[in-house]
């Protein structure tokens, strides 16, 4: 990290395991990331549960959000953890002051997903690593929940709108192929391992959980006590080596060195 930027330099005092840090998105970002990498952004972190997890071993992970309800309730939830209001497209650090950038489920929510990642170079030390995960053209990409409820809603107008976290733009819920992201990353980065995992399991649940109590029962508290469900299934589901046919795409990348950059 630069010496200069105080808004990096908060020690972090808590950093227990949770089930997150060995499992899903979470847990294999946590275990890519090389042990020499001290200063972590998770860019897109919501109310910080991620961020908590890839913390675990006493790694400093600052989290970054645009959202001020998600920053308060990380506040309230892990008061050690740093959460920094901002957005993937305008991160709020220095040039070249952190080891790695991790952006679970991010780009597919962002306007310009080029621009996030020419950001997260931005901030990278050159060597740095960027660790992402997106939705993959699997099997069962046409039965997103995120893309399947908002069309059912068109339809029946009264039910409830998805949260302020899954909105999508105009295009839905955009799911990539590895080329594609390689293409997004550009010569700024060099890819360095890929994961596909899990079929979608989850998507069935989640969308069951849309229909029956944001659209027929219309009860977002019911809906948000159940997603812990729609979690479990997702962490089991994502332990599938799925290849092709995986609807979780994980991406680690190098930054390159700028001699190397053209
Ligand atoms: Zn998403």
């Amino acid at each position: 990290m630069s010496a200069g930027d105080e808004s990096l330099a908060v020690p972090m005092r808590h950093d227990r395991p949770r089930v997150l840090s060995y499992l899903g998105r979470w847990g294999r970002a946590r275990r890519w990331l090389p042990d020499d990498a001290r200063v972590v952004l998770d860019v897109g972190c919501a109310f910080g549960y991620g961020t908590a997890a890839l913390a675990a071993g006493g790694r400093r992970v600052i989290g970054v959000e645009r959202d001020p309800d998600h920053i308060r309730e990380a506040a309230r939830r892990f008061p050690w953890l740093q959460v920094l209001e901002g957005d993937a497209e305008a991160l709020p650090v220095a040039d070249r002051s952190v080891d790695a950038v991790v952006m679970l489920d991010v780009l597919e929510h962002v306007p310009d997903p080029h621009a996030a990642l020419v950001e997260a170079h931005r901030v990278l030390r050159p060597g740095g690593m960027i660790v992402l995960s997106v939705p993959h053209c699997g099997l069962l990409a046409r039965i997103d929940a995120l893309n399947v409820y908002p069309a059912l809603r068109r339809r029946f107008r009264s039910w409830q709108p998805l949260e302020p976290a899954d909105e999508t733009g105009p295009a839905g819920h955009h799911h990539f192929e590895t080329e594609e992201i390689r293409n997004l990353l550009g010569s700024g980065f060099v890819v360095s391992r890929t994961a596909r995992t899990g079929i979608g399991l989850t998507e069935l649940v989640h969308l069951a959980l849309l229909v029956a109590f944001k659209g027929l029962l219309r009860s977002r508290s019911a809906y948000r006590a159940l997603l812990p469900l729609h979690l479990l299934v997702y962490l089991i589901d994502d332990l599938i080596p799925a290849g092709r046919y995986g609807y979780h795409l994980t991406v680690e990348a190098v930054a390159a060195e700028p001699a190397v950059r053209s």
